[in-house]
């Protein structure tokens, strides 16, 4: 059975208008303010970035793929090599997720029953097996600090009695998780799957919370769902989380999505956007995004932002659209920098708007910034 010291949680102050919480997690790799955004370190790198970069743009976690380490170079060696921690060189706390989302949204499933997932790994072609016993294993080998249970994740639409399927799974499986997680400095959270099936959500959350997990994770969205399927999801489930434990809602999303999950309650997040926008040219600002490539950045000597500390934002607009334009390396990894040096400062600001609970007025400002140029394309 999992300790409880393995992670702490403490809220320090909530809205008095909203549900949004200032908090930390405290791991056996340091502490964490929240809410937090974790850049996604998928192969056992944030793609471009060294460690010291990624420390840079303000990140306290980041977040490893059990999938993609499993596959390559295996937990294994992972293990052998002095944990995941030591092979990726990041001495902060990492999180790493299950592999149910790429197992089972990939197109790469070919089997499941209630014993396990059958797949084929997209490395070699070998036909591979993910029990919940093993996923915990892999990331006990990987020695992550909060860990996630296997879950059962269906890209949607799909049918009632497929989705209802899938979170009855989860929650056995969650179980079986937490019989076999043994590792004394690791968090274990549970995953809240339904759909988006309001009796469904409410039904996991309730046996999951009967379990007592010391965090929950919102899983099974941005999947194909509208953003205001996302949020009906959230309002259903946040409030029937412990209030004393940490909320992390997976894989989301863009800047307005975590302002509206933050609002609701959430305070842990990871996305791919950030970096994966970043190397196709397209840059995060307080005034909407900026596609790098378009000729008009072509003799813009403004930087991406004026205020912006990071790296990208010493250089003209002009000079990073060269760079994308020559193709060269450089291109990619300044606006990926640049990005999660945004994504971090909404956090820091999220976090400070909250202490002085002015939360909903950053909420407005930000939004606001936001829709001016959408109609407006100056991108
Ligand atoms: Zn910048």
């Amino acid at each position: 059975m999992m300790p409880p010291s393995a992670c702490s949680f403490q809220v320090l102050s909530i809205s008095s208008d909203c549900d949004a919480r200032r908090a930390v997690l405290r791991t056996s790799h340091g502490t964490v303010q929240l809410p937090a955004f974790m850049p996604v370190g998928t192969q056992g790198t944030v793609k471009g970035l060294t460690v010291d970069l990624v420390r840079g743009t303000g990140a306290e976690m980041v977040l490893g793929n059990t999938y993609h380490l499993a596959l390559r170079p295996g937990a294994e060696i992972v293990d052998e090599l002095g944990g995941l921690h030591r092979f990726m060189g990041w001495d902060g706390p990492i999180l790493t997720d299950s592999g149910g989302f790429q197992v089972f949204s990939l197109e790469r499933l070919t089997k499941v029953d209630d014993r396990a997932a059958v797949f084929r790994s997209h490395v070699d072609g070998r036909i591979l097996t993910l029990s919940p016993e093993r996923a915990v294993e892999i990331q006990e080998l990987l020695r992550s600090d909060i860990a996630m249970v296997l879950d059962h994740v269906v890209p949607l639409p799909a049918a009632p009695a497929t989705v209802r399927d899938a979170c009855e799974r989860t929650v056995a499986w969650a179980e079986r998780c937490r019989q076999a997680a043994s590792r004394e400095d690791q968090g274990l959270f549970a995953i809240i799957q339904g759909g988006l099936d309001a009796g469904l959500r409410r039904w996991c959350a309730a046996r999951l919370v009967e379990l007592d997990f010391p965090g929950y994770a919102v899983g099974g969205l941005s999947v194909g769902e509208t953003p205001a399927e996302m949020y009906a999801v959230l309002d259903v489930t946040c409030p029937l989380l412990p209030t004393h434990r940490p909320r992390y809602l997976m894989g989301v999303g863009r800047p307005e999505d975590i302002l509206e999950s933050v609002r609701r309650g959430i305070d842990l997040f990871d996305c791919v956007l950030p970096t994966r926008n970043g190397r196709n040219a397209l840059a995060f600002t307080d005034n909407g995004p900026l596609r790098l490539r378009n000729q008009i950045h072509r003799r813009d000597p403004r930087p991406l932002e004026p205020d912006c500390p990071c790296s990208a934002c010493r250089h003209s607009r002009g000079y990073l659209h060269h760079l994308f334009k020559a193709n060269e390396m450089l291109g990619p990894i300044l606006l990926s920098i640049h990005n999660l040096n945004y994504y971090q400062r909404l956090m820091a600001d999220i976090r400070e708007a909250i202490e002085t609970d002015r939360f909903l007025d950053l909420f407005q400002r930000k939004m606001a910034g936001w829709r001016l140029t959408r109609g407006g394309e100056r991108c």
